[in-house]
């Protein structure tokens, strides 16, 4: 158990990459706050953490809004009384070409992917720098290495987070709070079911699953990701085992992307 005693904190547990890391960081030992926008399937993943044996308690928090922030991390000190782990995994995208691209939605993807980001990162480091210690795990992605021509918002938030991600990392350290990204590549959730009905169906005119198929015949390592792969890189930045490990952002992605 390398993580036993710990508090998390993890947006988006709701489903897909932090639904199931939420039950990784449980499985090691740590009692989760599982921060979702929706409800209903954030209640369910506390009911999932608690069936493991671990604390868990849902916030409904929509992370573009100040207030839930400030709420989440309130009810993390009440509930376990401290907060060593935050997972900012919440994100979303849309799928859409250069063209179509408008202002409301470009606002959408910034201010979920990028503000926050920042914002979770700034509360919980607040009861970090208390406590003097602190690991923090921002989601990025492969996307935000390189061009995406269908998701030029999203990929631009993930460099985003890369950025802040080393920011972070520099202002935090001398508090004891380490400041980690992953980049995933292609994982098999609901978000590429997305990419690949808009990307691959929609505009390419393929039929069902053939996009995301024709990806995964760029990944050397031969297989599609599971939230799982991305949960593993997740609790390792989490643990002690990681504790020289700060500033970096690292590509989780089946060496799809190798810069
Ligand atoms: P998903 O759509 O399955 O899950 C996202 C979760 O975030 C949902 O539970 C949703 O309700 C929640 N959420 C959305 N907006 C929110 C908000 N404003 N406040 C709080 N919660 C909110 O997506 P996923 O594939 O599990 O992706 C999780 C993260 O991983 C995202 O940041 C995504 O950009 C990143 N990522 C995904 C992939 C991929 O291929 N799936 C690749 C690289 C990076």
């Amino acid at each position: 158990m390398r993580l036993e005693g710990k508090a998390a904190i993890v947006t988006g547990a709701g489903q897909g990459i932090g639904r199931t890391t939420a039950l990784a960081l449980a499985r090691e030992g740590a009692d989760v706050l599982v921060a979702e926008v929706n409800p209903e399937t954030g209640q369910k993943t506390a009911g999932e953490v608690r069936a493991l044996g671990r604390k868990a308690v849902a916030t409904r928090t929509d992370v573009t809004r100040l207030d839930d922030i400030r709420g989440m991390v309130d009810t993390a000190v009440t509930t376990f009384g401290r907060v060593d782990i935050l997972v900012n995994n919440a994100g979303i995208l849309k799928v859409q070409d250069i063209f179509a691209q408008n202002e409301a939605d470009w606002d959408r993807t910034f201010a979920v992917n990028v503000k926050g980001v920042f914002f979770c990162l700034q509360e919980a480091a607040r009861r970090m720098r208390e406590q003097k210690s602190g690991v923090i795990v921002n989601m990025a992605s492969i996307a935000g290495r390189g061009g995406r021509p269908i998701m030029v918002d999203y990929a631009a938030t993930k460099t985003a987070v890369i950025s802040i991600t080393r920011s972070a990392a520099l202002a935090l350290a001398p508090y004891g709070i380490r400041v980690n990204a992953v980049c995933p590549g292609i994982v098999d959730t609901a978000m590429w079911d997305h990419i690949d009905e808009i990307w691959g169906m929609q505009m390419l005119g393929l039929p069902r699953g053939e996009q995301r198929r024709r990806r995964l015949q760029a990944i050397p390592l031969g297989r599609l990701e599971q939230p799982e792969d991305v949960a593993k890189a997740i609790v390792f930045l989490c643990s002690d085992e990681a504790d020289y490990i700060t500033g970096q952002a690292l590509n989780v992605c089946g060496g799809l992307e190798m810069d």
